[in-house]
C-alpha cells in the first residue's frame, strides 16, 4: 500500500481541487478584470497530463477531485478528463468528483456529467435579477444560467448555490435567495469577497459584506440552529429551523479552519498550492514534463510539497487595508 499524505501538523491531504483552465467565458467583477491576459496553452496542462496528475493523488490517498477554474466547462474536451477520472470512481479509491462552475454550459454538459460520475455540482450565482447578474458578471446572461441549473437537476445532479455576499449589490436579495433555493431543493452557501488578485477599479473594502452581519439579518427572520459538522474546509453550517435548509457560511477572513485543513489546489499549470491564503508553492509539472515513463518523480514532488503545508493563512482585513493579501487571482488557483 502506498503511505498516505500526511502534512507536518498530521493532517490527511484527501481532497484536491484542480483548475482545468484560467479562461473563463464570465468576468466577474470580484475576480477578474475585463481585459484578462491569459496564459499561452502550452503552460497548461493537457488533458492527459491532467489525468495522470490527478491519478497520481488518488494513488496517495485523495479521495474527492474537485474541478474548478476559470470556467471548468469551456476547457476544450474537458468531458474527455471526466470520463477518464471515472475509473477512480468504479475502483472506490475516489468517493467524490464534483465541480464548481458559473452555469453557463450546463445545459450542454448535464446529462455527460452525471454519466461520468458526477453527482452534485455547485453551481456561483450571486443576483437573481437579470440586470444586476449582466452587471456583476459583466459578459453572464441569467437565463442561460437558470437553464443550466434545471438541465443538472433534471440530469440528477444535486446542486447548491454558491453566492459571494456583496456588500450594496445582494444585501437586499438575502431572502429571496434563500427562498428561491427553498423552493428548487437546493443547498445554499454565502461566500465572503477575498483579496485575491489585481480585478482593476473596484474596491474590495467597498464590496466586503462580513458574513457575521449577513447572519444577523437571517436571524431576523429565522431561527438558526449551528450544526457541528465541519468538512475540513473554511464552511460553517446552520440549518434554518422554519424551513430546514442547511445554509453553509465560507469566511475565510473572519475565522480560523486551518486547523482541519485536508486539501490542496493544484493550478492549471501544475502548481501545487498548500494552502490558498499563502504564496508557497511546488512545480509540478516539470516532474511530469521531464519524466513521461515514470510516475515516481512527480509522486516524490508531492511528497515533498507536503512537508511544506503550512499551519495557516494570513488574510486580514481588520486594519483598513488588505492585507495578507495575495497577488494570483482566484481564477488561477480555483476556487
Ligand atoms: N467559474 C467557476 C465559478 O464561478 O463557479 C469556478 C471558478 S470561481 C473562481 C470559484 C468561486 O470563487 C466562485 O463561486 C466565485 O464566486 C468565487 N470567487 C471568485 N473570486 C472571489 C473573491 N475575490 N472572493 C471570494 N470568492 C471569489
Ligand atoms: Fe469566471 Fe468564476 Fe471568476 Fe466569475 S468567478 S469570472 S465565472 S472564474
Amino acid at each position: 500500500m502506498t503511505a498516505p499524505l500526511i502534512d507536518p501538523f498530521q493532517r490527511a491531504i484527501s481532497y484536491l481541487r484542480v483548475s482545468v483552465t484560467d479562461r473563463c467565458d464570465f468576468r466577474c467583477v470580484y475576480c477578474m478584470s475585463e481585459n484578462m491576459t491569459f496564459l499561452p496553452k502550452k503552460e497548461l496542462l493537457t488533458l492527459e497530463e491532467l489525468d495522470r496528475m490527478c491519478s497520481t493523488f488518488v494513488r496517495l490517498g485523495v479521495e474527492k477531485l474537485r474541478i474548478t477554474g476559470g470556467e471548468p466547462l469551456v476547457r476544450r474536451n474537458i468531458m474527455h478528463f471526466f470520463n477518464d477520472m471515472t475509473r477512480h470512481l468504479e475502483s472506490g479509491a475516489l468517493k467524490e468528483l464534483t465541480l464548481t462552475t458559473n452555469g453557463s454550459q450546463l445545459a450542454r454538459f448535464a446529462d455527460e456529467l452525471h454519466a461520468a460520475g458526477v453527482r452534485r455540482v455547485n453551481v456561483s450565482l450571486d443576483t437573481l435579477d437579470e440586470k444586476k447578474f449582466a452587471d456583476i458578471t459583466r459578459w453572464g446572461r441569467l437565463p442561460q444560467v437558470l437553464a443550466g441549473i434545471d438541465a443538472a437537476q433534471k440530469a440528477g445532479l444535486r446542486v447548491k448555490i454558491n453566492t459571494v455576499a456583496l456588500k450594496g449589490f445582494n444585501e437586499d436579495e438575502l431572502f429571496d435567495i434563500v427562498e428561491w433555493c427553498k423552493s428548487r431543493d437546493m443547498d445554499l452557501t454565502f461566500i465572503e469577497v477575498m483579496p485575491m488578485g489585481d480585478i482593476g477599479n473596484e474596491d474590495r473594502l467597498d464590496q466586503y459584506w462580513k458574513l457575521s452581519d449577513l447572519r444577523g439579518t437571517l436571524a431576523e427572520n429565522y431561527t438558526l440552529t449551528e450544526l457541528t459538522e465541519r468538512t475540513g474546509g473554511p464552511a460553517r453550517y446552520v440549518r434554518l429551523e422554519e424551513t430546514g435548509q442547511k445554509i453553509g457560511f465560507i469566511t475565510p477572513l473572519t475565522h480560523n479552519f486551518c486547523e482541519s485543513c485536508n486539501r490542496v489546489r493544484l493550478t492549471c499549470t501544475g502548481e501545487l498550492y498548500m494552502c490558498l491564503g499563502q504564496e508557497d508553492m511546488a512545480d509540478l509539472r516539470a516532474p511530469l514534463r521531464n519524466n513521461p515513463g515514470s510516475d515516481a518523480p512527480l509522486e516524490a514532488a508531492i511528497r515533498e510539497a507536503i512537508t511544506r503545508k503550512p499551519k495557516g493563512h494570513d488574510f486580514d482585513y481588520s486594519r483598513q487595508t488588505v492585507d495578507g493579501r495575495v497577488s494570483r487571482h482566484m481564477s488561477h488557483t480555483g476556487g
